[in-house]
C-alpha cells in the first residue's frame, strides 16, 4: 500500500511465568517467542508487593530467574532471552516494591499501577488500592459525592507514577490508566524527560487509542507488549500493533518493531 509503513515487532519485553502467577516456566515462554518470530523475549515476572501469591515469593527469586535466563541464553543462541521484573508501586512517592540495587542489574525493568497490591504503609494502601476501588465503586446516582476523591486520586495516581520513573530506572510503565485514572499528559511528558516508554498492551489495546494518541503528542516512546500469562501469548502483539498503527505511530516511536 503505497505510503503505508511496514511496522513487524522483534521483541516482547513483558511476559509471566510460574515465578509469579504465568502458567509457563522460562524456558516455555522462551521457545515459544522463538516460535513467534522474536528476536527478543524478557521475563517480566510481578515484584513481591502484590498480594494474593501474584508476585514472586520475595527478591531472591530474581536469582533463580537469572539462572533459568542465563540457561536459555546458552541453549537458545538465537533469541536474546532478558531478566526483567514488573514492579508495582507500593507507595504514593513512587517507591516500588523491588530495591533499586536489583533494578540496577535487570536488563528490563516494567514498572505498574496495580490495585492488588500491599502499599508501603497504610496510608499507602488507602492511596494506591483503597481510594482508586472506593472511586471505582461509586455508584452512579452518588457520582457527585465520589467527584471530589476521585479528582483526587487522579492526581496522586499520577505523581506516583511520575515520581517512579524520575526516581527509579524504569524501562516501560505498564497498562498506564487501566483501573485506575491518570492524567496521560502528564505522564507521557514526564516519561520523555526520563527515558522512560509507555506500553500498549494487548489486554487493553482496544481502550488504547485516545489514551495513545495524547501520549505522543507529548514525544514519549512506546513498547508494544503481549503481558502474557501463559506462554501460547507469548509474542501476540497484533491488536497492539493495530492500535500503534491507527494511532499514526512510526517505528521510531515504537521500541520494539522495525
Ligand atoms: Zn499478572
Ligand atoms: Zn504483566
Amino acid at each position: 500500500m503505497p505510503g503505508k509503513i511496514m511496522m513487524k515487532p522483534f521483541a516482547d519485553y513483558h511476559t509471566h511465568t510460574i515465578y509469579s502467577h504465568g502458567t509457563g516456566t522460562v524456558e516455555d515462554n522462551v521457545v515459544a517467542a522463538i516460535k513467534a518470530g522474536l528476536e527478543e523475549v524478557a521475563i517480566t515476572d510481578h515484584g513481591p508487593g502484590n498480594i494474593f501469591n501474584i508476585g514472586v515469593k520475595g527478591i531472591e527469586a530474581f536469582e533463580d530467574i537469572r539462572r533459568d535466563v542465563e540457561a536459555c541464553n546458552a541453549k537458545y543462541p538465537n533469541i536474546k532471552v532478558l531478566l526483567g521484573v514488573e514492579a508495582n508501586i507500593t507507595g504514593l512517592d513512587g517507591s516500588l516494591d523491588v530495591p533499586d540495587s536489583i533494578l540496577q542489574g535487570l536488563d528490563k525493568v516494567l514498572a505498574g499501577h496495580h490495585l492488588l497490591v500491599r502499599g508501603k504503609t497504610p496510608r499507602d494502601t488507602w492511596g494506591i488500592v483503597g481510594r482508586n476501588v472506593v472511586v471505582r465503586l461509586c455508584p452512579r446516582r452518588l457520582q457527585h459525592l465520589c467527584a471530589d476523591l476521585a479528582r483526587r486520586a487522579r492526581v496522586a495516581n499520577t505523581d506516583a507514577l511520575v515520581r517512579a520513573v524520575t526516581a527509579h530506572r524504569v524501562d516501560i510503565v505498564t497498562h498506564p490508566g487501566l483501573m485506575v485514572s491518570i492524567d496521560t499528559k502528564e505522564l507521557a511528558r514526564a516519561c520523555a524527560l526520563a527515558g522512560t516508554a509507555l506500553e500498549i498492551n494487548v489486554k487493553h489495546a482496544m481502550e488504547s487509542l485516545d489514551f495513545v494518541m495524547v501520549a505522543a503528542g507529548e514525544g514519549v516512546k512506546f513498547a508494544l507488549s503481549s503481558d502474557a500469562h501463559r506462554p501460547e501469548d507469548v509474542g501476540r502483539l497484533e491488536p497492539a500493533l493495530e492500535i500503534a498503527r491507527r494511532a499514526g505511530l512510526g517505528p521510531d516511536m515504537i521500541l520494539n518493531v522495525r
